[in-house]
């Protein structure tokens, strides 16, 4: 093996799986031997319409060879079109969009508004959330402490809560309280919904003290769910929503939407990227939200997730939560142990902080025979074997 193929040069910081793709089609990913394999993970969820879709490798393409790069120095039609597409696509009052390059991103944007603009100094998050490894959204991120990703102190106050207690979040909020965070469904964590009575008790204590309600989108949105944002499925208007992973199908791309009161208050210049906005990945963005409705793909998000959940509860598997295509396996076996065995039969899944849940994340565009294949691969592992 060479240098380049050994990866002598990367820092060592990932696990890596004993599987290297140099394509995809659809939904399978093949090595340079022609292995093909199901994947389930579609990159940390972030290739929502599989490989090689022609609508989007056309309209990146086309935009490319057009104009690769200009800034938010300059106006830019698509980058219009893009921010239009996806206002149109997230739930009503979120008018507004600001383009990042990653979730985390998003996330630190998000947080900085909300504390600028009410000028408090407290952020209330979720035991178990994950927002990233960036200053504010590993401030927010659980267990304290250990995610600050070696940063000595957080750049705000801090209160967690656990998963689903309506009280302690009640206490929690207050006239401090600039923001409250949380994502519809935890997905690093496992794939935990958290309820709809603690989502709209944190919209009613933001109402009630001032506070923003900041939804993290970023692996629940872009119809991961079945629907277009976790928002819709809960009936509740966040104040500010971010998103990223599957926004682009695969380029770097981030969101941070906000109500139109939110963004009215800030001033030109209060917000910056270099690289949040260029036109393909915009041009990327418009061709991924168009292709979900175009194809119906919530739909079909729909009927297979429920055909995973009818189904797929054998083998080592015990039950199966989450919604839509963040779907949490729990296993009696460790989740690794059968992510393991579900690679070497040719099925790409993933893992979650939970040592017994096994994540699945795959494209939007996954069928039933997909479905139907996972399910048989399930059913020929067993607990003793693993
Ligand atoms: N928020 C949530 C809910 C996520 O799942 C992630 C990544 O997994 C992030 C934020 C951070 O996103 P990124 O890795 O793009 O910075």
């Amino acid at each position: 093996m060479n240098a380049a193929a050994s990866g002598a040069h990367l820092s060592e910081v990932y696990p890596t799986l004993p599987f290297e793709p140099v394509g995809g089609e659809g939904v399978y990913l093949e090595d340079a031997a022609g292995r093909r394999v199901l994947d389930l993970y579609a990159g940390h969820a972030v290739a929502a319409l599989g490989y090689r879709h022609p609508r989007l490798v056309e309209a990146v393409a086309e935009q490319a060879r057009t104009l690769f790069f200009q800034s938010n120095a300059v106006p830019l039609r698509v980058r219009d079109e893009a921010a239009q597409t996806l206002a149109d696509f997230a739930p009503e009052p979120l008018e507004r969009v600001f383009f990042v390059n990653s979730g985390a991103e998003a996330n630190e944007n998000a947080l900085r508004l909300a504390l600028k603009l009410t000028r408090r100094t407290g952020v209330v998050a979720v035991e178990h959330a994950f927002h990233g490894r960036t200053a504010a959204a590993g401030a927010v991120t659980w267990p304290p402490g250990k995610s600050w990703y070696g940063f000595p102190r957080t750049p705000m106050d801090v209160a967690f809560v656990a998963r689903d207690d309506v009280a302690a979040l009640r206490a929690a909020v207050d006239d401090r309280t600039a923001a409250v965070i949380l994502e519809p469904v935890q997905g690093l964590a496992g794939a935990y919904a958290l309820s709809p009575e603690f989502c709209r008790a944190a919209r009613k204590a933001c109402d009630e003290t001032g506070a923003l309600l900041i939804l993290d989108e970023v692996q629940t949105g872009i119809g991961r769910l079945g629907a277009p944002f976790g928002a819709d499925l809960l009936g509740i208007a966040p104040d500010l929503l971010t998103t990223a992973k599957g926004l682009a199908g695969g380029l770097p791309a981030g969101a941070v939407l906000m109500r139109q009161e939110v963004a009215s208050e800030l001033g030109s210049g209060s917000l910056g990227t270099t690289f949040g906005g260029g036109p393909v990945t915009c041009a990327a963005i418009t061709a991924v939200i168009d292709t979900i409705r175009r194809e119906g793909l919530l739909d079909r998000v729909r009927a297979v997730s429920a055909q995973i959940r009818a189904s797929c509860r054998v083998g080592p598997v015990r039950s199966v939560h989450g919604m839509g295509f963040l779907l949490g396996l729990v296993t009696g076996p460790p989740a690794a142990a059968v992510r393991d065995a579900l690679l070497e039969r040719s099925i790409l899944t993933g893992t979650s902080v939970d040592p017994h849940v096994l994540r699945l994340l795959p494209p939007l565009i996954l069928d039933d025979e997909h479905a139907a294949r996972l399910a048989a691969a399930l059913g020929d592992l067993d607990d003793a074997t693993l």
